[in-house]
């Protein structure tokens, strides 16, 4: 059988610093736990258009459409800044995530005991956090037509349309029934079925979704405004959230910042299951390109590697190993090894982005 597939796209800024140092990690599975993959690795973004005048070229697209998960480090920077809308670094990650219909965005937000107090909130609140909110990612109030500007009597009116069909809601549903069972085993649905008639399907497709394949699963509905309220009062009552576009997109930026640094948060978009039954899958730390320190060796790579972990256990079905990759990083963290961005504490001399990605193929090596 051919080994599983990864096509990584580093894109710009400090993508490539981060990914070069995942390109250690994954030959590390190779070399050590008999986990090879075959690697391939091409443009996207600024990097894209630099080469080819778009921000993805059509080859690239059509590749990322075969492999069973696709990796990118960031996109976009100052230097794209005036580009045409239509071919600007960001359009070319909208059109992977459009094209391979990736409908389902799990944004963990997990709190390592060594990065506790990085939190703006009190450490028992967030110590041994470990959440998961599965965000709607293709449909809803971004998507829903009408939409537009339009002059309406002496004034004009901004229109964006709140829209969910039942088989939209019901594939996300089910992504966050699954990701439970190999979890705590909770999932809390947030809408505003109070208000919003989209609120109330919503609740209604996901209760139904729930009675009919996963009943074993315990399920409860919140207002997502008051979930807002109970992810800062105590996050910990989570276990997986699942909600829409627009108040996933909240939530899920409220949620990683209970954790600290932008530099450790990693993310996946999952989509239907391709013809050997892998999701279709991408996965990229929440991180933009950082431009502010891209090629000086600082950015953490963490949130890259964290992200490959995520792929070991959604696209390879490699839970330990992900697990092993995850008790490496909180290990390197517990010994006190920073990249300047979790520096905090006075006397601790930050690495360099390759010596972290060394520190965790250190403890990798240790956990043999
Ligand atoms: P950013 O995430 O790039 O940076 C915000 C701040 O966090 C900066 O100070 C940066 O130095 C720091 N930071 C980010 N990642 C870090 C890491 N791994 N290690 C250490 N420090 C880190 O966000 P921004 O500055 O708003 O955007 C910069 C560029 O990235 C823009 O062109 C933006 O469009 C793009 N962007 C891309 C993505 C993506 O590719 N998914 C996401 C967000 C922003």
């Amino acid at each position: 059988m051919s080994n599983p597939s990864i096509l990584i796209l580093p894109g710009d800024g400090i993508g490539p610093e981060v990914m070069a140092e995942v390109r250690k990690i994954i030959s590390w599975y190779g070399d050590n736990r008999d986990l090879a993959f075959d690697v391939s690795e091409d443009l996207v973004g600024g990097a894209a258009y630099d080469a080819h005048g778009t921000p993805l070229h059509d080859d690239t697209m059509a590749k990322a459409q075969e492999v069973d998960a696709v990796l990118l480090g960031a996109v976009g920077g100052p230097k794209y800044d005036n580009l045409d809308f239509s071919v600007k670094p960001e359009r070319g990650l909208l059109r992977l995530r459009k094209e391979m219909d990736l409908f389902a965005n799990l944004r963990p937000a997990q709190c390592f005991d060594a990065l506790a107090d990085f939190s703006s909130l009190k450490k028992d609140v967030v110590a041994g956090l470990d959440i998961m909110i599965v965000r709607e990612l293709t449909s809803g109030i971004y998507f829903g037509e009408p939409r537009g500007i339009f002059e309406e009597g002496n004034e004009r009116v901004g229109i964006n349309t709140q829209r969910y069909t039942e088989s939209e809601i019901e594939r996300v549903a089910r992504s966050a029934f699954e990701l439970a069972r190999r979890r705590g085993n909770k999932v809390c649905s947030m809408e505003k079925a109070n208000v919003m008639e989209s609120g109330i399907l919503w609740r209604e497709v996901v209760q139904k979704v729930h009675d009919e394949e996963y009943a074993d699963v315990e399920l409860s509905h919140m207002y997502a405004d008051a979930g807002a309220m109970q992810l800062c009062r105590w996050p910990k009552q989570f276990d997986v959230i699942v909600t829409d576009n627009l108040f996933g997109d909240l939530l899920s930026d409220a949620a990683a910042m209970l954790t600290g640094s932008l530099g450790m948060l990693p993310s996946a978009s999952l989509g239907a299951p391709m013809a050997n039954g892998r999701p279709k899958a991408l996965y990229e730390p929440v991180h933009g390109s950082a431009p502010d320190i891209a090629g000086e060796g600082k950015a953490n790579p963490i949130a890259c590697a964290l992200s490959f972990a995520m792929a070991l256990r959604y696209s390879f079905d490699q839970g330990a190993e992900a697990d092993r990759l995850e008790q490496a990083v909180e290990k390197v963290l517990a010994d006190g090894v920073r990249t300047a961005d979790l520096l905090g504490e006075e006397g601790v001399t930050p690495v360099s982005t390759s010596e972290m990605g060394d520190a965790i193929i250190a403890a990798l090596n240790e956990s043999l």
